[in-house]
């Protein structure tokens, strides 16, 4: 084959070209770029081989510049939402002023911002989790704990919460726990968040196969 299994183009149109096990040829930009940011594996367009090891950096770098663009694109949307929705505004602009206080290390600050639109809007997930999140930077993970499950109660899909769950739970000393955050982080964090998810995966593993103690 010389032309692109994408865009059946010849191949010295645009290189490089990066071929699958089974010799099927692709240009590597814009063609298999595109096919990766959608994807979940990164397999050939055309047979859906599994690529060798050495695509899979590549695959990486299209899934974190994906993320990049969702996350433009939520910040986008959530922009036009505050447009139209006053509450979704107010908290937009507190989470920023949290945000600040935390850079600052002006934690007390920032978890009385947070009460004070709790009292508002009792039963938001974004505002549990954000004080859930305050806590566990303070290290103080018991009190993490309880504002990361009233989160995860009312709205479940948040890895994020289940992943600081995890890292909480763990310094608890609570492994059991630990590993059943970990296995609900894990359904729902996306694959280019590599290092939560290595995390989760020790913690479901160690569960799994408990190393003697004393190692
Ligand atoms: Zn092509
Ligand atoms: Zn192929």
């Amino acid at each position: 084959m010389s032309t692109c299994i994408v865009c059946h183009k010849p191949l010295q149109d645009a290189p490089p070209v990066v071929e699958c096990p089974n010799g099927h040829p692709v240009h590597r930009d814009p063609c298999l770029k595109q096919w990766f940011m959608t994807g979940k594996e990164p397999q050939c367009p055309f047979c859906r081989e599994r690529y060798p090891t050495n695509v899979q950096k590549f695959f990486d770098e299209c899934q974190k510049e994906r993320k990049v663009r969702e996350q433009k694109a939520a910040e986008k949307h959530a922009a036009e939402q505050a447009k139209v929705n006053p509450a979704v505004k107010e908290k937009r602009e507190v989470f920023q002023r949290v945000q600040n206080l935390r850079a600052q290390q002006k934690y007390d600050a920032a978890l009385n911002l947070l009460f004070d639109i709790q009292e508002k809007y009792p039963n938001d997930p974004e505002i549990s989790f954000q004080i859930g999140n305050t806590f566990f930077i303070q290290q103080k993970y018991g009190l993490a704990v309880n504002h990361l499950m009233k989160a995860v109660k009312i709205e479940f899909k948040q890895p994020t919460a289940f992943y600081l769950l995890t890292r909480s739970f763990m310094a608890l000393e609570m492994p059991e726990k630990a590993a059943w955050a970990a296995e609900r982080a894990l359904v729902h964090l996306g694959p280019e968040e590599t290092e939560y998810r290595e995390f989760c995966k020790t913690v479901v593993n160690q569960k799994l196969n408990p190393s003697s103690p004393g190692t």
